[in-house]
């Protein structure tokens, strides 16, 4: 063996044992007992073996309303690898007038030579046109085979909604999956228009100006257009009961859905949309009453709820800080780092979720859902050894100062979480290791993914 991980208790989705894991070239060779020499004994003696963190919602090196953001595909899977995360998947956006392949190999890329950690790509459909259409099977073929889309203005949804639809259907024969972000365009303008009128433009009235009928709406009727064009569907960044209840509807109905929700949704509330630093914590969509987040814990317990994902996108401050409009706001932030800490301090210490739903919901199920398993998402034999050695009792408090994003700002600054990561291995290799990183640039390979697995 190369590797062998000793004594520590290896936690999968639906099984814990306490064993020891051997690894050979990159791969999870044995898990048990006296598995002989190895070229290194790791005592993890108290510690947990769980699969690393699969990451299905990123945005490294991605411009939005005129912004660049502060991580690249270094900073960005550098802050993952501290955090436990060993894959990730980003949305490529193709530019006006690329087709999606143009648009993936932009994102190729810019992670190529960059990522620390193996990356998958979800090609984004704002062109839904017969090119588009015809262009998704080949898109697939290449190991790309799920596709977002937006419910928004800059998407043109509500222009293109039957072009849209089309798409959608031929994502599904296909075989692949649609991801959508389930915000209404009608809603937000509406009530835009209306803060605007009564100069109304600040972050306090950001959580408003998108309430949670815009997320109901939009779940509704985007898991009612995946029924008409018969193509599972995966719901992202769901904030709310509204999104929870148009999944269970979706699934009444017989219909293949799913649902993420993100760490900003499980631990804030929109109390934050008001102090000083209110604009720092602007998301689409936005923090909500302070009740949902145990509705959303509940949801990932009892699965209606499939994932979490952090929609990691990192700015400056001072972009955090430009808009002058409700809607010109820039949503998002930094989490890469915090996901796991957050999710094992708050989920399974405080009761709300198992250890082992934790490991499903953080690496499992996304990597099911989205084609990877079981090469990642699961300590098996024949699995690529990405492993989080993680110490369930260690606290640590955040500071910017340790944080490995480009982000200038944290929104959990000064907050303790027990339960962090002490190593962390990608394809056998110790990337981190007591929080220092011996990633080179550019180890992380591109990920060609199958289509969905069934939950
Ligand atoms: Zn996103």
């Amino acid at each position: 063996m190369d590797i062998i991980l000793k004594n520590g208790t290896v936690v999968n989705a639906g099984s814990t044992l306490k064993a020891d894991v051997g690894i050979e070239d990159g791969k999870i060779k044995q898990i048990g007992h006296d598995l002989g020499e190895a070229g290194r004994v790791v005592d993890c003696t108290g510690k947990y073996l769980f699969p690393g963190g699969v990451d299905v919602h990123t945005h490294c090196d991605f411009t939005l309303m005129g912004m660049k953001t502060a991580d690249d595909f270094h900073s960005a899977t550098v802050a993952a690898a501290v955090g436990g995360v060993t894959s990730l998947i980003d949305y490529a956006f193709p530019e006006p007038g690329e087709t999606l392949i143009q648009g993936l190999e932009n994102w190729i890329a810019k992670a190529d030579g960059r990522s620390v950690i193996d990356y998958g790509l979800h090609p984004t459909i704002f062109e839904p046109t017969q090119r588009t259409i015809e262009e998704i099977p080949d898109v697939i073929s290449e190991g790309h085979t799920s596709f977002k889309i937006f419910m928004l203005g800059f998407a043109n949804f509500d222009d293109l909604a039957v072009d849209y639809t089309r798409a959608m259907a031929a994502v599904g024969r296909a075989g692949a999956m649609v991801n959508i972000h389930c915000e209404d365009q009608c809603c937000i303008t509406f009530m835009a228009d209306q803060y605007n009128k009564k100069h109304m433009h600040g972050p306090e009235h950001f959580g408003s100006s998108r309430p949670p009928i815009a997320e109901g709406i939009a779940a509704n009727r985007a898991l009612g257009l995946a029924r008409i064009a018969d193509v599972p569907a995966y719901l992202v960044h769901l904030s709310h009961e509204e999104g929870l209840d148009a999944l269970n509807d979706a699934r009444a109905h017989g219909q293949t859905v799913y649902g993420e929700t993100r760490p900003i949704y499980l631990k804030l509330s929109e109390e934050s949309l008001q102090g000083e630093d209110a604009h720092l914590y602007t998301s689409w969509p936005p923090l909500r009453a302070h009740d949902q987040m145990d509705i959303l814990w509940q949801g990932l317990q009892s699965d209606v709820l499939q994932t979490v994902a952090t929609d990691h996108v990192a700015w400056s401050r001072d972009q955090k800080a430009a808009g002058t409009l409700v809607e010109d706001l820039l949503p998002g932030m930094s989490h890469l780092e915090t996901l796991l800490p957050l999710l094992y301090s708050d989920g399974v210490r405080k009761g709300k979720i198992t250890r082992e739903k934790f490991v499903e919901v953080s690496s499992t199920n996304p990597a099911k859902l989205f084609g990877i398993y079981p090469q990642k998402g699961a300590i098996l034999p024949g699995s690529d050894a990405d492993i989080a050695v993680f110490d369930g009792e260690k606290e640590r408090t955040v500071r910017l100062q340790d944080m490995h994003s480009k982000q200038d700002f944290e929104i959990y600054e000064g907050e303790t979480f027990t339960g962090w990561p002490t190593m962390t291995l990608s394809r056998g290799d110790i990337i981190v290791e007591d929080g220092m990183v011996h990633a080179e640039p550019g180890r992380g390979n591109l990920l060609k993914r199958k289509s969905h697995t069934e939950m």
